[in-house]
């Protein structure tokens, strides 16, 4: 075995198989996959080898699509047949809210390059004569689906890395993971160390004890999952005789199941709701080759409805029960991407559908370690979007609320409830008791709208409970004054003798003077945006910046990579320790007023202004800004006081006939000014341009800020080819939904 290795990829399933193919396609030869036994034994082998491209995110959608295309490159460069079977598929749907969500996903589909077709039940049966099409509203027609063999095509990518220069060893398990004061890794085997500039977990069912040899806990948990295989039925071999095809791949949502044909009968596979956890704490190293024992007393209402959709299984035998474990994430996307904080450690991890998406982790993670940028939008599968919160708990309930969830509708205004409520501030309570409806970001419970007694969220396509009251928020905050917590945004202090300068050259903005704040783009090296902050100049203080709150782990992992090694500057998230709330609104300055003895006029407090002043019985960092885009202020500080705060606003507030309000209502608020969001208008994939943040950006700063070439190079024309705009769209009872996500995959 080789001593040193540029990467070495811990796992043999079909994630690290990819992740090796494409360093070698990209160019990096001095790969090492080891694995502890031989290729496929962990999840892989005994999986079901369905793939589709249809996704709830486009970008995992358009991963899915970029690896469902990949098999052909494989299969020819290696000479190893993946068994592609490219049957086609339909998503069915027996109720009209699960035909609504087939048809958003068409249309996101759609704008996303992906071909897919809303068919009648009576044309779905057509194509896929086993369903009873009574049962059903309608459906969504893919020929991009089918299933492959999951041996063939793990050793596909793997013939193929070994092509480009790959090498790997078989029956060779890493014990430990040890780094050097240079930053590289020891990677200690039992068939000897290998020194590496970068390792990949890719240990799948053992992603969480290869985590924890670097101290890390990984939310990741394996699900026991059940499939079927019948006996051959003559209504498969009737069908394959007349049309000289295969019997389409097909998802039934309402019975929360997969089929299609295996050899000459069906594969039914479910996602229970009953559904259980495998190995909760410790993945055994002993587990190979095996399965579980099936348990049908569990699935049994799923294949109830099952046999009463497709009424031919009813006749059917029952040839063979597989029950095999794979892991998820808490929101059952893979985690990629590179570890906080700890150099040359990289994620390919809970990678749930590798079929589907184990081409689009590979591809991602390559163009990062290589290029310093995963080359398109990841931030769905980007393993700091979860934060430290993400505990063994929380992510056991997350995870069985995922597995149990996989086909149900998710409503766009859903609030999920597992493992909540988890972090609340201090005025929790106070807003629970006016009838704050929750929802939850980075783990932090936030009041999304406030009900009248009596009154709840209830989840729709359409409008729903909320509406009247989001819109009553809205016409008060325009009209008069509101309140709003703030806590859960992300927020930096940045102090010490280099800080200016660094700031100056990681932001692309005018660094704004003592007292006073701005809009802060960031972007990378390529021009596109990666941040959006406003950082405020607080003098001897140091600088503040506050930021997306879902986003922290994802800033807090760039601010890091590039902090000088010598010191100058130090950096830290405030997190729980600083909490905030927002007044905002025509009547905001005079409410601030009653609550503070400091001069807060126009004048003496102007936009984007930022200090401490007193308020009621303490004092908070205030500075005049609003994310609504009206007039109005944020106010900064410490749990301890947010209580004492808050009851002297509402106090005062009386007289200004104050509201609280959420984050529906904020949405609402900003989109009418057009005001972008990190991860909804602003995403990595789109320059400064295209988003319209090109404003804040300082091109004529002396400061060689990061991006800063390439967007200098762009000229007045060349600068993108997609333009942020707002709409407004005439609705009566549903409100259009803005995704705009785009990517570009492959840049390669
Ligand atoms: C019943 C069932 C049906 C499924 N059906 C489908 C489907 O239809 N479509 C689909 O896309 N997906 C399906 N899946 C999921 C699919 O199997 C997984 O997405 C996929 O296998 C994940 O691959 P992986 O490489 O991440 O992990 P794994 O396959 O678990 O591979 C990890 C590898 O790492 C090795 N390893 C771990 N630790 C070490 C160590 N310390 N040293 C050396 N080697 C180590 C292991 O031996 C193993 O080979 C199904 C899964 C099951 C259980």
């Amino acid at each position: 075995m080789k001593s040193h290795a540029k990467v070495v990829v811990i796992g043999g399933g079909v994630v690290g198989c990819s992740v090796l193919y494409h360093l070698t396609k990209f160019g990096w030869t001095d790969v090492v996959l080891l694995e502890r036994s031989e290729l496929t034994s962990g999840s892989t082998w005994h999986a079901a080898g369905g793939m589709h491209t249809i996704n709830g995110d486009p970008n995992v959608a358009k991963l899915q699509k970029y690896t469902v295309e990949l098999y052909k490159e494989i299969e020819e460069l290696s000479g190893q047949d993946v068994g592609l079977h490219m049957t086609g598929g339909v998503m069915l749907a027996a109720t009209e809210a699960r035909f609504d969500w087939l048809k958003s996903i068409m249309a996101k589909g759609r704008y996303m390059g992906l071909d897919a077709e809303l068919i009648t039940p009576a044309e779905a049966h057509e194509l896929m004569p086993l369903l009873d099409p009574d049962q059903f509203v309608g459906a969504l027609y893919d020929e991009v689906e089918g299933h492959l063999d999951p041996y063939g095509t793990t050793m596909a990518y793997a013939k193929s890395a070994k092509k480009g220069g790959a090498t790997i060893e078989l029956h060779t398990m890493v014990k430990d993971l040890e780094q050097r004061i240079d930053g590289s890794w020891d990677v200690i085997t039992d068939k000897g160390n290998i020194n590496a500039e970068h390792v990949v977990n890719a240990a799948g069912l053992w992603a969480r004890e290869v985590g924890r040899m670097t101290g890390l806990e990984l939310p990741v948990l394996a699900m026991e999952h059940m499939y079927l295989i019948t006996d051959d039925m003559p209504e498969v071999a009737e069908f394959n005789a007349r049309t000289g095809k295969e019997m389409l791949h097909v998802v039934d949502f309402d019975g929360e199941l997969y089929l299609r044909q295996e050899r000459g009968g069906m594969l039914m596979g479910t996602y229970e709701k009953d559904c259980r956890p495998w190995s909760p704490r410790n993945t055994p190293w002993d587990f190979g080759h095996e399965l579980l024992a099936p348990d049908l007393d569990r699935i049994t209402r799923e294949l109830e409805v099952g046999f009463s959709h497709f009424p031919a299984f009813n006749e059917a035998g029952i040839k063979k029960i597989v029950n095999g474990p794979f892991t998820f994430s808490p929101d059952g996307n893979p985690l990629v991407g590179p570890i906080r904080g700890v150099r040359g450690l990289w994620s390919a991890c809970a990678v749930m559908a590798g079929f589907s998406q184990g081409g689009g982790v590979g591809l991602a993670l390559a163009n990062w370690m290589i290029e310093g940028d995963p080359g398109f939008d990841v931030f769905a599968m980007d393993i700091t979007r979860f934060g430290d919160y993400a505990s063994m708990a929380y992510t056991n309930a997350k995870v069985r609320e995922n597995y149990s969830r996989r086909f149900s509708i998710r409503f766009p205004n859903e609030e999920l409830p597992a493992a909540r409520p988890l972090k609340t501030t201090p005025i929790y309570q106070s807003m629970k008791a006016k009838g704050a409806q929750f929802g939850v970001a980075y783990g932090l419970e936030v009041p999304l709208w406030f009900a009248p007694e009596g009154v709840k969220d209830a989840f729709a396509w359409r409008r729903s409970t909320d509406f009247e009251h989001v819109g009553r928020e809205v016409r008060a905050v325009r009209a008069g004054v509101g309140l709003m917590e703030i806590s859960g945004f992300a927020k930096y202090r940045v102090k010490g003798e280099g800080a200016s300068e660094w700031l100056d050259r990681l932001l692309a903005c005018h660094m704004p003077k003592t007292g006073r704040m701005t809009l802060a783009p960031m972007l990378k090296v390529d021009g596109k945006v990666i941040g959006d902050f406003t950082v405020a100049n607080l003098g001897k203080d140091g600088w503040f910046i506050a930021g997306s709150g879902i986003a922290e782990d994802y800033h807090l992992r760039w601010f890091e990579q590039h902090l000088p090694e010598d010191g100058t500057v130090s950096l830290s998230s405030c997190g729980p320790s600083l909490v905030g709330l927002s007044i905002a609104g025509p009547k905001s300055r005079d409410l601030l007023a009653a609550v503070t003895s400091s001069d807060v006029s126009a004048e003496a407090f102007r936009f984007m202004d930022i200090r401490r002043l007193d308020i009621a019985m303490t004092t908070a960092l205030v500075g005049r800004v609003s994310y609504t885009g009206d007039l109005g202020y944020e106010l900064w500080m410490t749990p301890d006081v947010q209580k004492h705060v808050f009851d002297a606003i509402l106090e005062a507030g009386k007289a200004f006939e104050l509201q609280l309000f959420g984050l529906r209502a904020l949405n609402s608020l900003r989109l009418e000014k057009n005001y972008g969001g990190w991860a909804r208008e602003y995403r990595p994939a789109y320059t400064p341009f295209e988003c319209g943040l090109h404003r804040f950006v300082a091109l004529d700063k002396t400061a060689d800020f990061i991006g800063k070439s390439a967007l200098a190079s762009m000229s007045e024309f060349d600068n993108g080819d997609m333009r942020l705009r707002t709409f407004m769209v005439d609705t009566n009872d549903a409100d259009v939904i803005g995704d705009g996500h785009a990517i570009r995959p492959s840049r390669r």
